[in-house]
C-alpha cells in the first residue's frame, strides 16, 4: 500500500490558491496540476514474474494502481531497441536503433558494450522524452537509459550517468529519492532508474529457475525502496511511478540448435546480429544465394528478404535493417558449429534462457505496472505495445509530444 499524504494534498490545494493569483501563460498547465514521473525499468522482467513470490512490492503498487496484462514489446524483443521505443514511442525502424549489434554504412559498428558508439548521438533517431521534456522546459533525469548518454537532438538530460552495471542498486534508488528531495523549482519531473537483475538471471539460468525468483526479490525491494522514500517525502500525491520492463524471457538448450554452416559457405555472408534474430549482410553479389540456400532450409528459421519481413513487425525500413533477416522459432539458437563449441565449453554453454523472437509470443511479453496521482486504482487492462508509453509520459508531463508511431488513446483509459 502506499499511503496517500492528505497533509500534501492541502498543501497543493493552497499552493494552488495562491499560484493562481500570479500570471502564466495560457498554455502553461496550472502548477497546482504538475506531477512528476519516475520510469523504472527491470530488464528482462517477463509480464508473469508478477505472479512470482518475491514480486511483493509490485503487487502491492498495481492494487493500487494500473497493471496490464502483459506489454508487447517491439520487435526484435531485445534490449536496446525496447528501451528506446518505450521513450520515443517509435518501432525500431523508425528510431535506428535496430538491435543490440548493428552496422551502418556513415557510422560503423555499434554493439552494446561499445561505449562511444552509445554515446553517439547520430545513431540515435526521434525524441526521446527526455529531450521532450528538457526543450518544454521541464528537467529530466536518468540513472540509466539506453540512450541517454548521447547528445540526441543537442540535449541530454540534466542529470545523467555512465553506465556500469556494478552500481549496486540502494545507489540508484538513493539518487533517485535525492533528485526528487530537490527544491520543486529545480527538481527533475522526469526521471528514469534502470535494474538489470532479471534479466541477467534469466539469461544464464532460466526464467523458471530459483535464481530469477531471487533476482524478482532484488530488483522488486529496489521499486518498494523508491515507492517507500517517495511516500515518507510527502510526495505520493505528486509523482507517478511506472514500471516497465522491456521484454521476457524463454529457455533455451542446446539441442535446438540452427547452424547456419549446414546449409552454405559461411565466406558468403557477415553476420551482423547472431541470435535468436540472424541480421545477415550477403557479400557483394551472393544475395540470391545466400536466400535461395538458407530460405526453407531449417523449420526453425524463418528467413525473408528485408523487404518481406512481415508487416506486424515493422521491420523492414533503413539502411541498418540488413538484405536478410533470419527469424528462429521460440526456445532456438542460431550458430555454428565453431560457435557452438566455443559454448559448450563456456560454463552452462547452451543452456539457460534469452529473448529476441518474434515479440507476440507470451514469452516475450513485458512488464507494465503503473501508480500515483495520475492513475486509476486497482485497473487491470489488456495487453498493449510498449511504442504507446511515450504519449503518456508526455501527457503526464503537459508536453507537447513528438510524432510518434503511438498513440495516447491507446492507454488513456488508465488514467482518471
Ligand atoms: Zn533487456
Amino acid at each position: 500500500m502506499r499511503p496517500r499524504n492528505t497533509f500534501s494534498v492541502f498543501l497543493f490545494a493552497i499552493i494552488g490558491i495562491v499560484v493562481s493569483c500570479t500570471p502564466y501563460r495560457a498554455s502553461d498547465p496550472a502548477p497546482a496540476a504538475k506531477q512528476t514521473v519516475v520510469l523504472i525499468s527491470l530488464d528482462g522482467f517477463r509480464w508473469d514474474y508478477l505472479d512470482r513470490p518475491g514480486a511483493v512490492h509490485l503487487r502491492a503498487l498495481a492494487a493500487t494502481g494500473v497493471r496490464a496484462e502483459r506489454m508487447v514489446p517491439a520487435f526484435p524483443s531485445k534490449t536496446f531497441p525496447n528501451h528506446y521505443s518505450i521513450v520515443t514511442g517509435l518501432y525500431p525502424e523508425h528510431h535506428g536503433i535496430v538491435a543490440n549489434s548493428m552496422q551502418d554504412s556513415v557510422l560503423g559498428h555499434f554493439a552494446i558494450g561499445d561505449t562511444p558508439a552509445t554515446r553517439d548521438g547520430r545513431w540515435w533517431f526521434g525524441e526521446p522524452i527526455w529531450v521532450t521534456a528538457e526543450k518544454q522546459g521541464v528537467r529530466s533525469a536518468s540513472y540509466f537509459w539506453p540512450g541517454s548518454e548521447a547528445l540526441i537532438g543537442g540535449v541530454r538530460p540534466t542529470w545523467y550517468k555512465k553506465y556500469n552495471g556494478t552500481v549496486p542498486r540502494a545507489d540508484r534508488v538513493r539518487a533517485v529519492l535525492a533528485w526528487l528531495a530537490l527544491p520543486a523549482d529545480s527538481a527533475p519531473r522526469m526521471i528514469t532508474a534502470y535494474f538489470s537483475d532479471a534479466d541477467d538471471a534469466g539469461h544464464s539460468y532460466g526464467p523458471l529457475s530459483s535464481q530469477v525468483d531471487s533476482a524478482i526479490v532484488r530488483v522488486d525491494s529496489a521499486v518498494g525502496a523508491i515507492v517507500d522514500g517517495i511516500a515518507k517525502m510527502g510526495l505520493a500525491g505528486k509523482v507517478n511511478v511506472i514500471v516497465v520492463s522491456d521484454h521476457g524471457m524463454t529457455e533455451i538448450s542446446g539441442a535446438r540448435s540452427i547452424f547456419l554452416d549446414d546449409y552454405l559457405s559461411l565466406d558468403s555472408l557477415d553476420v551482423i546480429d547472431w541470435t535468436p534474430v540472424a541480421a545477415i549482410a550477403p557479400k557483394h553479389g551472393r544475395d540470391n544465394y545466400v536466400y535461395a540456400n538458407l530460405h526453407g532450409a531449417n523449420s526453425h528459421l524463418a528467413v525473408y528478404r528485408k523487404a518481406d519481413v512481415p508487416s506486424r513487425f515493422h521491420f523492414n525500413e533503413g539502411p541498418r535493417i540488413t538484405a536478410i533477416v533470419a527469424i528462429a522459432d521460440e526456445g532456438w539458437t542460431i550458430t555454428t558449429h565453431q560457435r557452438e563449441e566455443k559454448a559448450s565449453r563456456a560454463p552452462r554453454g547452451g543452456g539457460g534462457g534469452t529473448h529476441g523472437y518474434d515479440n507476440q509470443l507470451l514469452s516475450m511479453g513485458a512488464l507494465f505496472v503503473a501508480e500515483g496521482p495520475a492513475f486509476k486504482r486497482g485497473l487491470r487492462v489488456p495487453p498493449f505495445q510498449n511504442i504507446h508509453v511515450y504519449a503518456l509520459l508526455a501527457q503526464l508531463l503537459h508536453l507537447q509530444p513528438a510524432q510518434t508511431d503511438g498513440s495516447l488513446d491507446s492507454v488513456r483509459v488508465m488514467l482518471r
